[in-house]
């Protein structure tokens, strides 16, 4: 349990932090939000937050598709996740919410004319699906929501009753995770995370078209496999059936990191094993996320003084 919150502007114990049944955002699902990994590096005794800046340039984004102010710069909400996590003095990989909503306690739909609130949590956090090398996924039943009904780009609150409902069809019905299809037939991403695949030795992931987020780690990857693995990401719509044929396929996400997936509706993808590609990526991911490789360091946001 944290011991304290960005909430009213301020660094307040937890227990302050509360808002009213009243909140627009808790009634209509008007919010947006970011989740990021802080690695916490045993040897440097420091703790990295991954690709902040990014994160919060996409909330921006989010708040922008919303009709909503954003109190603070990135640069602000960078300098306040740093100081509250450091203020938990948390020695352990640790995940953060930062979260912008319409706070008025009213009714009435909608997004504009009203005022903007932002707070920020930050937990203890470890692996968020068990299976992370040998995932079993299912293709949901649930469609993926679209750009002209709730715009997945935008990171909203109210967004991920889509993600709830297609997780949880999924675990009910023995599986690890849900692949979610678009309202056209094409493979959008997971529950709560982008997919990639290796078809003929070619990465290939859906194009920023396919009613995806847009993935931090999405991006992290095509740049890593670029530069690292000499592997070019191909972003093209995919089939589902693809997937049944593809050498290797996986999940990506700060949340879910890089998670192989094995299994497809009870078909074994490629040999039914991690493989090779998935295997590297993985590899490569965590050293990177805790700051060990130098090329990389820029990404990784030191939280306590007298780091290198
Ligand atoms: N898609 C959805 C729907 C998500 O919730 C997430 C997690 N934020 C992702 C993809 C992965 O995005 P990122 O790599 O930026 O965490």
């Amino acid at each position: 349990m944290p011991k304290y919150a960005f909430f009213g502007g301020h660094i307040v114990p937890i227990e302050q932090a509360k808002v009213s049944i009243m909140t627009h955002a808790f009634n209509y699902g008007t919010g947006c939000f970011e989740g990021i990994r802080a690695y916490w590096n045993e040897a440097e005794e420091q703790l990295y937050l991954f690709r902040m800046k990014e994160h919060y340039e996409r909330m921006h984004r989010s708040a922008r598709i919303l009709h909503m102010g954003t109190p603070y710069s990135v640069e602000e909400m960078g300098e306040i996740t740093v100081e509250l996590v450091r203020k938990e003095g948390y020695r352990q990989d640790t995940y953060i919410r930062p979260l912008a909503y319409k706070a008025d306690e009213l009714v009435g739909v909608r997004l504009h004319d009203l005022h903007d609130g932002f707070a920020i949590f930050a937990v203890p956090f470890g692996r968020y699906i068990e299976n992370e090398e040998g995932a079993r996924v299912c293709i949901s039943s649930w469609r993926r929501i679209d750009d002209n009904a709730v715009p997945a780009r935008a990171k909203i609150t109210g967004a991920y009753i889509n993600s709830a409902l297609a997780k949880t069809e999924a675990v009910l019905s023995g599986f690890d995770e849900a692949l979610v299809l678009t309202q056209t037939g094409h493979i959008s991403e997971g529950s709560a995370e982008n997919f990639f695949m290796v078809r003929e030795g070619l990465l290939i992931t859906p194009p920023v078209t396919s009613n995806i987020l847009e993935g931090i780690t999405r991006a992290t990857i095509m740049e890593l496999a670029c530069e690292e693995l000499g592997m070019e990401t191909v972003e093209r719509s995919i089939d589902r059936s693809e997937i049944y044929i593809a050498e290797e396929a996986f999940f990506c996400g700060t949340g879910v990191q890089i998670a192989a997936i094995v299994e497809v509706e009870h078909r074994p993808v490629g040999d039914g094993r991690i493989g090779q590609v998935v295997k590297r990526l993985r590899e490569l991911y965590f050293s990177v996320v805790r700051g060990d490789v130098a090329r990389y360091r820029h990404w990784c946001t030191p939280v306590y003084a007298g780091s290198r």
